[in-house]
């Protein structure tokens, strides 16, 4: 069992709050990701799970034991870090195995567990060999199985993965995902890629600026996000915003962007908002939201024209350029479906599912 628990955690460097009361709850093989944009403050927090920064003020638990005051090696976690830190004088196998050197555990069991962890991460032909003699990709596996080999209650990632290329990056991911669900050790993993975010959390925390904006499996932050922030933070292609103000004619509400452009919202959206009291959102809207009205189906409800300025093909799918009152914002399409310079041609938005943002702060409305 590995249950971890922050409970308001603080980090306070002089004047910098870089960590603002954070409360979360791991559940044991529960892999976190930590997300957010430079300098929000995942670091330092992961740093200080795993004691390598003192907290100001809170409390840090493993299955309800406080760990506030334990030194960084006796909290039984082990961290993998963005540039490897491996020894450079050392062989891969000395590498992976001088924790357990360190542990006075017996020669030939150390081998054996290097052997096995040098297995499952396809080492086996680089065991002798220095780290400068590998490539990228080798030194970020050395540097995963010196983590697995001390068979840990926590794993804690720090960007692993940023220094490797694209096509790397995604390979080593699902490798780490399906190392880490085989071994159920619970994780938690810091990244400024909402891609790996979305693709290999179980649940997601978005830090903006030291405070958490929202918690939440990947579909939750991605269909229902709290905030315009993380609306426009989750997600690729991303979220576009747009200013709009309300319309109300007894029980219809539209959203108005021109003379031409209005969106009517479906009577539970439109009743939902009519109690908030705003007389102008934030839209969010994702490429997915809209889509080219064919024919009879054309319901200028919740349909707009708009000239197209330009298609990106993406292989399976096209996005448009359209504008949307005063903004250009993308909508998917199949490919050929439209044509730069194409005039006035009619989109459907899905009312339903775009997103309604107080216009002031950002918090997601209804
Ligand atoms: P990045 O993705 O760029 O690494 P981050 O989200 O991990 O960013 P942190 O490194 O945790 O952010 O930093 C959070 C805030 O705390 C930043 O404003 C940073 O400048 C500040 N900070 C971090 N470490 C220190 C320190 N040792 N002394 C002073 N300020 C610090």
């Amino acid at each position: 069992m590995a249950r971890l628990t922050l409970r308001a955690v603080e980090k306070r460097f002089g004047t910098v709050a870089a960590v603002k009361a954070v409360d979360l709850e791991v559940a044991d093989g529960e892999f976190i990701v930590l997300v957010g944009p430079s300098g929000c403050g995942k670091s330092t927090l992961l740093r200080m799970i795993a004691g390598l920064e003192e907290i100001t003020s809170g409390e840090i638990l493993l299955d309800g034991r406080s760990l506030n005051g334990t030194a960084p090696r006796d909290r039984d976690m082990a961290m993998v870090f963005q540039d490897y830190a491996l020894y450079p004088h050392m062989s891969v196998a000395e590498n992976l195995g001088f924790a357990l050197k360190m542990r006075d555990m017996p020669a030939d069991e150390i081998a054996r567990r290097v052997r096995e962890v040098a297995g499952m991460l396809e080492l086996d032909n680089y065991l002798e060999r220095k780290p400068r003699a590998l490539s990228g990709g080798q030194r970020q596996r050395v540097a995963l199985g010196r983590a697995l080999i001390r068979d840990p209650a926590v794993f804690l990632f720090d960007e692993p993965l940023s220094n490797l290329d694209a096509k790397l990056r995604v390979g080593m991911r699902i490798e780490i995902r399906k190392l880490q669900m085989a071994l159920g050790t619970t994780s938690v993993y810091v990244t400024h890629d909402q891609i790996e975010a979305m693709t290999m959390a179980d649940r997601i925390v978005v830090l903006r600026h030291g405070e958490v904006q929202q918690i939440g499996t990947p579909m939750e932050i991605y269909e229902r996000p709290a905030n315009s922030f993380v609306g426009t933070f989750i997600g690729s292609p991303p979220m576009s915003l747009l200013p709009a103000s309300l319309s109300q004619e007894g029980e219809r509400v539209s959203l108005v962007f021109g003379p031409e452009q209005q969106i009517v919202l479906p009577p539970e959206r439109a009743a939902a908002l009519r109690n908030t009291n705003v007389d102008r959102v934030e839209i969010g809207l994702r490429p997915e939201h809209i889509s080219l009205a064919e024919g009879a189906d054309a319901s200028r409800e919740a349909g707009f024209a708009s000239d197209i300025v330009l298609v990106e093909d993406h292989g399976a799918d096209s996005m448009a350029m359209v504008n949307l009152g005063s903004q250009t914002i993308m909508a998917r399409t199949k490919p050929g479906a439209v044509q730069v310079g194409d005039r006035q041609r009619t989109f459907q938005v899905d009312a339903d599912r775009l997103h309604l943002f107080h216009p002031e702060t950002g918090a997601a409305l209804v």
